[in-house]
């Protein structure tokens, strides 16, 4: 008698129709993807459903938070310091939940952040370490996404830089030229999705685990209280008028 592999999912067992491209692995390309996202808990806002599900398909999937979140708090007595401590191991804790392989913090000053060279560059290193096939990051375009929300500045500035450096600064071995001296490869990303889009042309069905997700954003309870009003709140943002829960991403295969 064999020993049983366990064979994990397709990504159309998962996803279904609408699904994400798959890497070609002959040609070298490997299955990662990665997020970013300029506050710990963005990325559970974002993608913590589509992270749950390339997880389970055998994807490695690495969380990128851009900025150190020490102004996420109206607690006098809490120091910056110990905000900035408190919230890497509450995205850590998320993280673990929809089991990605590891947590990056760039640490940027909260709400500080601009459109830089060192931003650029900081990314730039992070997707030529990893070599993901697909990115995941802030829609930069809305200043107001839906008419219901302001695009808060430093998810505007991370969805731009990120933009930015998957085409075309991580690709081209000129740019940051010290990441060859380092041992860092150019890297072609293959695909973009951009949440808090206001024209999303991707949907991913997270109805079978939505109460997942919600688990995700239930890690950070220095942001969120775990009450029902809280649950109900954030459950019918995910929520379709058919009773589905969507992640909505505006998609880009990019040119090649
Ligand atoms: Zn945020």
């Amino acid at each position: 008698m064999g020993v049983e592999v366990p064979v994990a999912p397709s990504l159309e067992d998962l996803f279904g129709q609408e699904r994400p491209g798959e890497p070609d692995e002959a040609a070298g390309e490997q299955r990662r993807a990665m997020v970013f996202a300029a506050h710990p808990d963005d990325a559970d806002f974002g993608a913590a459903g589509v992270a749950a599900l390339l997880a389970r398909a055998g994807w490695e999937v690495r969380y990128v938070v851009v900025t150190d979140g020490s102004k996420g708090s109206d607690d006098p007595t809490l120091t910056p310091e110990r905000l900035v401590a408190i919230r890497q191991e509450e995205q850590r804790a998320a993280g673990a939940l929809v089991g990605v392989e590891g947590v990056r913090f760039l640490g940027f000053t909260d709400g500080e952040l601009v459109h830089s060279r060192a931003l650029l560059g900081a990314i730039v290193r992070e997707i030529r370490e990893f070599q993901p096939y697909a990115v995941y990051t802030h829609d930069p375009e809305p200043v107001i996404i839906r008419n219901v929300f302001v695009n808060h500045s430093d998810h505007r500035v991370t969805g731009l830089a990120t933009v930015d450096a998957v085409y075309p600064a991580a690709r081209d071995r000129l740019n940051f030229p010290e990441h060859l001296e380092a041992g860092l490869s150019p890297h072609k990303v293959r695909e973009l999705y951009l949440w808090g889009a206001n024209e999303p042309n991707f949907d991913v069905d997270i109805s079978d685990i939505v109460d997942l997700k919600i688990a995700t954003l239930l890690a950070h309870p220095s942001q969120f209280p775990s009450d029902e009003a809280f649950i109900e709140r954030v459950r019918a943002f995910w929520r379709e008028p058919d009773g589905r829960y969507l992640e909505r991403y505006r998609r880009v295969v990019l040119f090649t």
